[in-house]
């Protein structure tokens, strides 16, 4: 069982109200057992919301607020409904596709708190946990690995 970014798939749960819908994400979901989430949805962040980016371990919004305690709780909830969802459907956790360079979702490069579009090397904060638990995760980018994923049992 895959984990997957919900606006991967088309829902409207980005910091503007939109999604970032990806066709590939969206053919592997056909073929495979997962579960979507939006940590920000699950901390009850509203959509639309000011964008937020990290900046060292804290995660602040283009207003100067610090929403750091909100996006931590958002990926634990996150992790919680996966593995609860994993374990009543006796599945294993075997990786995650989450979208790229979210302060969320991010995975090796994210935005660097400068609100100008530079990236720089870094987790989201959903990422991170993730990795901790020993979860694989990779971005909507890393199209060979999806279609190394398709191609496992
Ligand atoms: S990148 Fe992650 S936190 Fe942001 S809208 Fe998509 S699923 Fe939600």
């Amino acid at each position: 069982m895959y984990i997957v970014s919900s606006c991967l798939l088309g829902q409207n749960c980005k910091y503007n109200g939109g999604n970032n819908r990806c066709q590939e994400v969206i053919d592997f979901c056909e073929q495979k057992k997962y579960i979507t989430v939006c940590p920000e949805s699950a901390a009850k962040l509203p959509c639309p919301r000011p964008p937020a980016e990290r900046v060292g371990d804290r995660v602040v919004n283009n207003r100067g607020k610090d929403v750091t305690a909100a996006f931590e709780k958002g990926a634990q909830l996150s992790l919680g409904t996966c593995t609860t969802l994993a374990s009543f459907s006796g599945a294993e956790l075997k990786g995650a596709i989450l979208k790229a360079n979210s302060p969320s979702c991010g995975c090796g490069f994210i935005y660097d708190g400068t609100f100008s579009g530079t990236l720089t090397e870094g987790n989201g904060v959903f990422t991170e946990l993730l990795l901790k638990e020993g979860i694989p995760v990779i971005t909507e980018k890393e199209t060979e690995t999806i279609k190394k994923w398709l191609a496992e049992e």
